[in-house]
């Protein structure tokens, strides 16, 4: 490729792409480079989609930095992005004294974390905002401010508005080898070579690999796996909050929530593992799961399980977001963002142009009108195309032949079958694909390609 770029940033995933965006709405002339055949193919496929408010985050952290901007950008630029918000609020429930002792030491971190709207709920509080819930919770703390999104939408809109300003995607693109010469970067992909004065490494799972292409890394990925289960969706019905337990310094444990796509799930588990591609589910973990949900909600017993899945987390050894730049090297770092990305990413794409403007070159102070890049709603709270008619052909998730022509179309087509799921809801539902997945993949090939 002759073409030369200001910026190659390395890796679709929502924090990649949050910066491509961010940098491309700033005049810069900006490429992404991703190994998989549709964006979101490492840790961004597969979380919890909780909008942090950052209270229990460490204080003074980069990552809180980051995740109160991103929140903030986020509620800012959702309406023209037509991207969902699901106000849930949370719960940090307590189920003994000892949890329930610790709930002052967490209001008190949220309060100094800036997070001032937080309240403390006696029992019956309690079971006033949640009826269902055990009657085995002694307390809780309410944080309003929580809430649910689509994990897929956001980045998908981010990826949109950064090629409305003139960004390039490259997919099937993975970097194999890096050389500098004279003052660019000369990337070797799977399509060919890609030049740049600067590389962002947003390499996510393979963080510390795509470094080593370039540099000695100083970290290592630690892949963390999640495991979820979802229930099916008459159990959305039985919470309104974000159900958190009390945090330990390891991970923010196990979380009962509902779902922006009309489900109620419980995960995610934090499992040290090798795996950085395929996150694998084991039959033990998920019944382990599955009986803590229904300890929490007796209720859910009598509902059916829909879905399983599990994410990978792309932890280092240290808990700290890694973004550095390297001036002599021409090098940005967006590593070991492990548990908040998807909160953080907005909030990160700002402090890393800011690291461009202090290190590689002024960005423009007033920038052009953003150009808006509206995606459509996959929210089960929001009017979804099927409602105004149109041949369904994922019945589960109520997914319209519309919405699968419209998903191979446009700036970003889906790459695959798994890029049409998280574009559309596709056979994510009951049946799992079971019964549509023939119907869907053979509405997506003739979309493609005109084949039937
Ligand atoms: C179980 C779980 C639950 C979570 N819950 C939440 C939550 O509720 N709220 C929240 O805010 N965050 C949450 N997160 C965190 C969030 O999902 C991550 O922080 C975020 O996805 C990290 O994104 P990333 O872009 O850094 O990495 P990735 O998504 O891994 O993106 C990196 C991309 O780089 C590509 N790539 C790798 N190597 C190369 C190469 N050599 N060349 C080209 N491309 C390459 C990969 O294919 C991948 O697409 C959760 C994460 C997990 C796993």
């Amino acid at each position: 490729m002759s073409e030369r770029f200001d910026i190659a940033v390395i890796g679709c995933g929502v924090v990649g792409l949050a910066i491509l965006r961010r940098l491309a709405m700033s005049g810069l002339k900006a490429v992404a480079l991703e190994k998989g055949a549709d964006i979101l193919s490492g840790a961004s496929k597969g979380n919890s989609a909780l909008l942090h408010t950052g209270f229990d985050a460490p204080p003074k952290s980069l990552e809180l930095k980051c995740m109160q901007a991103g929140y903030a950008e986020y509620l800012d630029i959702r309406q023209n992005l037509n991207l969902p918000l699901l106000e849930t609020s949370a719960i940090i429930a307590a189920w003994n004294e000892e949890e329930k002792a610790k709930l002052e030491g967490i209001e008190k971190k949220a309060r100094a974390n800036g997070v001032n709207d937080v309240k403390q709920l006696s029992p019956t509080e309690l079971r006033i905002r949640e009826p269902q819930l055990s009657r085995n919770a002694l307390g809780g703390l309410l944080v309003p401010g929580e809430h649910v999104i689509d994990p897929w939408s956001a980045p998908l809109a981010y990826a949109h508005q950064a090629i409305a300003h003139g960004a390039k995607i490259i997919r099937k693109a993975e970097v194999t080898a890096a050389r500098f010469e004279k003052d660019a970067w000369h990337l070797t992909t799977a399509q060919g070579e890609v030049t740049a004065r600067i590389v962002i490494n947003a390499a996510g799972l393979y963080g510390d690999k795509v470094e080593a292409l370039a540099r000695t890394p100083s970290f290592e990925v630690k892949p963390r796996k999640g495991q979820f289960v979802v229930f099916d969706k008459p159990a959305a019905k039985l919470l309104r909050a974000i159900l958190l337990p009390v945090p330990t310094a390891r991970t923010k444990g196990v979380v009962l929530f509902r779902t922006i796509f009309g489900n109620l799930a419980i995960g995610p588990t934090a499992e040290e593992t090798d795996e950085r591609e395929n996150a694998t589910t084991d039959t033990a973990t998920l019944e382990k799961l599955k009986a803590r949900a229904i300890e929490m909600l007796p209720a859910l017993k009598d509902v059916d399980v829909t879905a399983l899945y599990a994410g990978l987390r792309p932890a280092t050894q240290q808990s700290e977001y890694i973004i550095e730049a390297d001036e002599k090297q021409n090098w940005i770092t967006a590593a070991g963002i492990r548990s908040t990305g998807l909160t953080g990413s907005l909030g990160i794409a700002q402090h890393v142009s800011a690291l461009y403007a202090k290190h590689f070159g002024k960005l423009p102070k007033k920038l052009p009108p953003p150009k808006w890049t509206p995606v459509p709603n996959l929210a089960e709270h929001a009017i979804r195309p099927y409602m105004k008619g149109g041949e369904i052909i994922c019945h589960c998730e109520w997914v319209t032949r519309g919405e699968i022509e419209a998903a191979t179309k446009g700036p970003l087509p889906a790459g695959d079958l798994a890029g049409l799921k998280r574009r559309t809801r596709a056979t994510m539902g009951r049946c799992q694909g079971f019964y549509c997945a023939q119907h869907v993949s053979a509405a997506f090939e003739k979309a493609k390609h005109g084949a039937s």
